[in-house]
């Protein structure tokens, strides 16, 4: 089906994730505009999947701005805490906490437990609805197996990435260049999903 005029809205203020759906979209003649150049209010993360989150804030912002709109909800779970901290990934911490308040959480909490014990997978869900009431979204989904280390290691990335290490690779998720993330990452395969569905639709 196809998705009408030449813009889509992102429902997400980041100038990172904005300018990488700007790469995949571009060719297929779509100017990317974040949703906080249209003031739109956040939508709450209410959800109880990642895909529901990311349906939320796409409506949200179709419904706003009259536009497509394209989200992303994304987080780690940890198989040693049953799936924690899951959808609340970037609140596992309390409500406005920051990157080292999370990931001192999740240390604690796997203080006594084994390296074997210590897997865990990042989850990204993207969405795009073609209008607000879109009965079917595109819904794509990556994910990226590992497991938590008990000290950081690297500087790169953000969020969990010092504790992810990735056994493949034999680095951490922040010892990775960006480009080499992007390629098998959580966020990168679907992204890479996205890139496939868009070709089969008529854009
Ligand atoms: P969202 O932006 O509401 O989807 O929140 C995602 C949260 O999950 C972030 O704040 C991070 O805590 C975590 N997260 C998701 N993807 C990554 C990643 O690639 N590296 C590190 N942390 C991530």
């Amino acid at each position: 089906m196809e998705i009408p005029g030449d813009r889509i809205v992102l429902a997400s203020g980041n100038a990172k994730k904005a300018a990488e759906m700007q790469t995949i979209l571009e060719p297929l003649g779509r100017t990317v505009v974040r949703q906080s150049e249209f003031d739109v209010p956040e939508a709450a993360e209410t959800g109880l999947t990642f895909v529901e989150n990311a349906l939320l804030k796409a409506r949200n912002a179709a419904q706003y701005t009259g536009l497509p709109a394209v989200a992303d909800d994304s987080g780690i779970e940890v198989d040693a805490l049953d799936g924690a901290p899951g959808i609340y990934s970037a609140r596992f911490a309390g409500p406005d906490a920051g990157d080292d308040a999370n990931n001192a959480k999740l240390l604690e909490e796997l203080r006594d437990v084994p390296d074997e014990l210590r897997t865990a997978r990042y989850q990204c869900l993207i969405v795009l609805l073609r209008h607000a009431e879109d009965p079917v979204p595109i819904i794509c989904q990556g994910s990226w197996a590992g497991r938590i280390l008990h000290a950081p290691r690297g500087s790169g990335g953000f969020g969990y990435d010092p504790y992810f290490f990735d056994p493949e690779w034999d680095l951490s998720a922040a010892e990775m260049d960006p480009d080499h993330k992007n390629r098998i990452s959580h966020r990168g395969k679907a992204l890479n999903q996205l890139m496939k569905a868009l070709e089969g639709e008529r854009i």
